[in-house]
């Protein structure tokens, strides 16, 4: 039964001409599928409305060639032919009695138009936001006239498809309403330019499009940017945002309101904790009679019944924390919160979308895979007998492979060596900005402790013959990976001799407290070829010990791979506020008595500077040798009673976080349900051929 304090999130709210039935509301989020994966976009929203979400929104919609965002997958609505794909979306989010909400999109000089090959179109002559050698061109009047209307023919075309609230956009430095209102993209000197309501108009304009062409039925939502975090550069949230809104605010049906761009809107737990939007939307409500939707990364009940009872939002935005647990609003609806999986803000769902695949989570294994290989976060299918499982390991793809496992009935025995649970996110976590990341950790044992099923030992280091002895009939190894020292990474692909006499350490052993021990003076030294977040958080630990810090890269940036998760601008400005000394696009040549010898990737000239301690962030190697010792035994597993041994996470082949709980997780249907390798596919038609 829900705590009845929590009753006002299941109150349901009058949106224009539709009624949301809670105030859990999942706001646009890209997917990485959009109109090259319909099948699984549907399925994935569907998911989210039987977790209770009672509004579901799709991506932003790009409305028409001229707006064509390839090779990012967002949906599509250019001409009729789109219908039929995003029908998929609000048939399977109106079977569980939620509204379908859709954000129609014009990217304006966002986009470099790469597949249409449609000159961007602007407020004013402009280069488009992206580094293609390409210039958008100035709108005419004519021009706006057409965008009018195929915002419109987009809107007729998004309500024929059946959803329920239709969005303008002017949000995250994407769209064309949003360059039209900013000074710093519209210099124009006609009625759609200059003072605050020429810039204004054709935002207005469009909502009355909008209002026209399909209000009767639909809800008209306006999605706006409240501030850019520019200072007087962009929007500000007490000055134009304000002026914005009072000029507009009882026009649309809803007022959803955010950060821009998109890495301020959804920020890391790095660099900003639940809530971080609250000091920018908190004036919205004050402004309008309208309901409110703001975002925050909000996973706690008790934070959002405060929003709500405060004034401050009507309806709860999510978009990550629906994507770590689709079924939160559900859970908290049964009384069940000790089963929310808390999103962890850690960002590698956006990078699914942005290296234009469809997304993962680290939280949920599930997540993109509910059409594709049937998945469903809730539920384990189980087409075989429950089994009697080994789990080696504690980590995170160990305790995602035992907590699958259990809640498909299985019985489980899980061996940790070490005297904590979590593995590497355990260790991590205690790194400068992780602590979120230990959430990984605590859903899984959370939900093992309290399991009939499961037998849980720590301290247990098992050897081949143990695991013999024992002779469970499925044996999985989660036995993790650990930091090379040898220098071996994408940049040195063999072994570097001269680290083998000198003071080096690898990021276990800072992990492990070795640089506290650490007795040297001088300048701290880490050569950074994972190009992810480790460099640079050991070096935020360096900095902590008063000593010199240097970060040698072969990257032109800093952890250039975290511009996916859209903290790469962050990480490198936080390394200069910090006066770490960086050191692009060089390799490690040399290093004798203390003189560390770079040489430039490029051109080969080298220089030495001082290191007193080598950090190696290269690559890891699997920690196997318990596998490569069953593996000899092999003859011997009938007669021992074992019928498989697998590995699964890191101790396969190491990597992110995220792979290691895919992994464990992959492991569990596969065993549950006799499962193969292969997904469907819908990138393929082979009709007529
Ligand atoms: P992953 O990300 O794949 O889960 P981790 O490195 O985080 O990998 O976790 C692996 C865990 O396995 C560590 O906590 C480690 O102590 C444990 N482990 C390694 N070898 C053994 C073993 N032989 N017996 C029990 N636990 C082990
Ligand atoms: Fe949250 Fe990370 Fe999952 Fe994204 S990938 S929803 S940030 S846990």
């Amino acid at each position: 039964m829900r705590d009845p304090s929590y009753d006002i999130l299941f109150q349901p709210v009058k949106i224009g001409p539709v009624t949301a039935p809670n105030r859990f509301y999942q706001v646009p989020h890209c997917t990485g599928m959009g109109h090259r994966y319909p099948k699984s976009e549907a399925h994935l929203r569907g998911i989210k409305a039987e977790g209770g979400w009672g509004v579901v929104s799709t991506q932003e919609t790009e409305i028409h060639p001229t707006s064509d965002i390839t090779p990012a997958n967002e949906a599509r609505l250019w001409d009729d032919t789109d219908i039929a794909a995003l029908h998929l979306v609000t048939e399977a989010v109106h079977a569980h009695d939620s509204l379908a909400a859709i954000q129609l999109a014009h990217n304006g000089l966002h986009t470099a138009n790469r597949y249409s090959r449609c000159i961007p179109l602007a407020p004013s002559s402009a280069p488009v936001g992206s580094d293609d050698p390409v210039q958008a061109r100035a709108m005419d009047k004519a021009d706006i006239r057409e965008f009018r209307r195929w915002h419109v023919d987009a809107a007729r075309r998004a309500k024929s498809a059946g959803f329920d609230i239709i969005y303008v956009y002017a949000g995250h430095d994407m769209t064309l309403l949003q360059h039209f209102l900013l000074q710093r993209h519209n210099h124009r000197s006609d009625e759609y330019g200059g003072s605050f309501r020429n810039r204004l108009r054709l935002f207005q304009e469009v909502i009355a499009d909008t209002k026209d062409a399909v209000g009767d039925t639909c809800a008209v939502a306006v999605r706006l940017a409240v501030d850019e975090l520019l200072g007087a550069e962009g929007i500000r949230c007490d000055i134009e945002a304000r002026e914005i809104i009072e000029a507009l605010a009882e026009e649309p049906d809803l007022w959803d309101v955010n950060l821009s761009d998109w890495s301020n809107d959804s920020q890391t737990s790095r660099f900003a904790k639940e809530g971080y939007q609250e000091a920018y939307t908190g004036f919205v409500k004050s402004v309008t009679t309208k309901p409110v939707v703001g975002v925050g990364r909000y996973t706690s009940p008790d934070t959002m019944v405060r929003l709500i009872k405060k004034g401050h939002l009507d309806l709860i935005g999510a978009a990550r924390p629906s994507i770590a647990d689709p079924f939160l609003p559900k859970k908290i609806e049964e009384g069940r919160l000790d089963e929310i999986r808390e999103c962890i803000g850690c960002n590698i769902c956006v990078s699914g979308d942005n290296t234009c695949v469809p997304m993962r989570c680290t939280q949920n294994p599930t997540i993109g895979e509910e059409w594709r290989r049937g998945w469903h976060p809730e539920i384990m299918t189980q087409k075989a007998p429950p089994k009697d499982v080994l789990v080696v390991g504690g980590g995170p793809a160990g305790l995602e492979a035992a907590t699958s496992l259990i809640r498909g009935g299985s019985n489980v025995v899980l061996a940790e060596a070490g005297n904590h649970w979590g593995g590497r996110v355990t260790r991590e976590s205690q790194l400068p900005g992780l602590s979120e990341w230990a959430r990984v950790r605590d859903w899984r044992l959370g939900q093992l402790k309290q399991a009939s099923n499961a037998e849980l030992y720590l301290e247990s280091p098992l050897t081949a013959s143990e695991v013999m002895e024992y002779g469970f009939p499925h044996v999985v190894l989660a036995t993790g990976s650990y930091w090379r020292a040898d220098g071996v990474g994408r940049t040195h692909r063999r072994p570097l001799a001269f680290l083998d006499n000198n003071c080096v350490l690898t990021p276990d052993d800072v992990m492990a407290g070795k640089l506290d021990t650490d007795r040297s003076t001088g300048p701290i030294v880490i050569f950074d070829d994972d190009r992810f977040y480790m460099g640079s958080v050991l070096a935020e630990l360096a900095v902590a010990t008063s000593r010199k810090v240097v970060l040698v890269t072969p990257s032109p940036v800093v952890a250039p791979w975290s511009d996916h998760t859209l903290e790469q601008s962050r990480i490198q400005k936080r390394m200069i506020d910090l006066n770490v000394e960086i050191i692009p696009s060089s390799r490690l040549e040399n290093l004798v008595n203390g003189r560390l010898t770079i040489e430039c990737v490029y051109s080969s000239r080298s220089h030495e500077i001082e290191c007193a301690t080598l950090i190696t962030v290269t690559s890891r190697l699997p920690n196997d040798t318990l596998w490569t010792e069953l593996q000899e035994h092999r003859d011997h597993w009938p007669e021992a009673g074992i019928q498989s041994v697998e590995r699964i996470g890191d101790c396969l082949a190491p990597g992110l976080i995220a792979s290691a709980v895919h992994s464990g997780h992959k492991f569990a249907r596969e065993l549950l349900g006799g499962g193969t390798e292969i997904v469907r596919r819908e990138d393929v038609n082979v009709q007529g051929l």
